[in-house]
């Protein structure tokens, strides 16, 4: 199979749609490219002495709505074309999310896990250097994703307000406690996911008590999904799914009397890696990468990193599995979306269920704008409303159209942008 170009899939799913709705071509041509990209070098001191440079990225896609937000990724196989398609699916889901955000997207190409604590934070604040003219609460508004931490957001916001000589916790999101971040967003990916998790077995009829879930990855957005899971919903989760750092490999950590999602994080390293022994010694059993896919249960939520379930993969889902919950950005390829679609399993595409974590964003400028902080139970009863708003407004859709609900989604999304963009004259 040829390798999968993220930004090549989302073009792809966005085309779909344009084409539904017929949409006029030149806007179309806008909606189809980011608007702006940048690409630089950071020069980085190591703590051997020797400089090492590496390169950077932000993908601004669209800003007709408010502000480009999104995270930034540090990962060794970061690609430009993968920062444009998570910086183009920032815009929807900013949309969906009915947020008065756009979308953008950066990146670094690095393994955080190769850098000691101060090469961290001089690659945070170098990132900063670069890019401070083009970001700020007004423009543009980054935050963590996949290899960067709260910790790093806080280093990027004290360098971003040092350089513009005024203290701006608005510029970044994601920010740790007490250094303006908000409660409630460690969880917000996470929990928002199972919000519409709950809200589809309403609407299908599953009874949440004693569901099933698999669950792929083990990061910040699988770890409150897993506790989202079985503490919000009564369910059980069988196993997650894992890459390991040291053997570069990936694994399948399963129990069939339910994981222990707080037991397992507290053996689990800054970076997502499981003690392989340790879990042993707790009865976990070691299966293959793929073995999630397969598992008998009702919900399979891709937690992890884009195009997991691909044409081949896609064949192993169990009979039994009633919902594909996207906690990850792009985990379905356009064919396993047709095999979804032909089985009948009922679809929450990325965009719509992993925007938990962008809307706590939003919440936690507004607080930083305000400077004013709300209790963990305001942040997360608004963010319940957000997401239960967000998730009824594209089944509607899909009803409606009688669409698939990423087809769904995607329409309630461009419409929102399109008229934007059409309300300030862009097109
Ligand atoms: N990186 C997260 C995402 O993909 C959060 C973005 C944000 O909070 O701005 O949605």
């Amino acid at each position: 199979m040829a390798e999968l170009n993220a930004f090549d899939m989302a073009q792809r799913q966005f085309d779909e749609v344009a084409d539904q709705l017929n949409l006029e071509a030149g806007v179309r041509a806008v909606l189809r490219w980011p608007l702006r990209e940048f690409h630089f070098r950071i020069p980085v001191r190591m703590d051997d002495g020797s400089l090492k440079v590496f390169d950077g990225f932000r993908v601004q896609h669209n800003d007709a709505r408010g502000p480009a937000k999104g995270g930034i990724r540090f990962a060794g196989n970061e690609t430009i074309d993968t920062v444009r398609a998570l910086a183009t699916w920032m815009t929807w889901k900013c949309a969906v999310a009915d947020i008065p955000l756009g979308g953008g997207k950066g990146g670094v190409i690095v393994d955080p896990s190769t850098l000691s604590v101060p090469e961290k934070e001089r690659l945070c604040r170098g990132w900063v250097d670069q890019m401070w003219k083009n970001i700020g609460p007004r423009a543009d508004v980054p935050a963590p994703d996949v290899g960067t931490t709260p910790q790093m957001m806080g280093w990027m916001m004290d360098e971003y307000s040092k350089l513009s000589g005024a203290f701006t916790p608005g510029v970044i999101t994601g920010k740790p406690l007490g250094g303006g971040g908000s409660l409630g967003r460690t969880e917000a990916t996470g929990y928002g996911v199972i919000y519409t998790v709950r809200e589809a077995m309403k609407v299908l009829k599953i009874k949440s008590k004693g569901a099933r879930a698999a669950i792929h990855g083990f990061g910040n957005v699988g770890q409150y999904a897993a506790i989202g899971f079985i503490e919000m919903l009564g369910g059980k989760v069988v196993c997650v799914g894992c890459w390991d750092r040291h053997d570069r490999k990936a694994y399948t950590y399963s129990k069939e009397s339910g994981v222990d999602p707080k037991f397992l994080m507290s053996i689990t390293d800054e970076y997502g890696t499981i003690d392989k022994a340790k879990a042993k010694k707790a009865g976990y059993v070691l299966e293959d990468a793929n073995a999630w896919i397969a598992k008998d249960v009702d919900v399979l939520i891709p937690a992890a990193i884009e195009g997991v379930l691909t044409g081949e993969t896609v064949k192993k889902i169990h009979k039994n599995v009633k919902i594909v919950a996207e906690g990850a950005n792009g985990p379905t390829t356009p064919e396993a979306d047709a095999v979804l679609k032909k089985r009948g399993i009922f679809n929450i595409p990325d965009f719509l269920c992993n925007a938990g974590g962008v809307t706590c964003s939003y919440f936690e400028s507004v607080q930083n704008d305000m400077n004013f902080y709300w209790s963990k139970d305001e942040v997360l009863t608004k963010l319940d409303q957000k997401m239960t708003a967000a998730f009824h407004g594209v089944l509607e859709m899909s009803k409606t159209k009688k669409v698939y609900m990423r087809n769904a989604a995607y329409m309630v999304a461009i419409d929102r942008v399109n008229k934007a963009m059409k309300l300030r004259g862009w097109v």
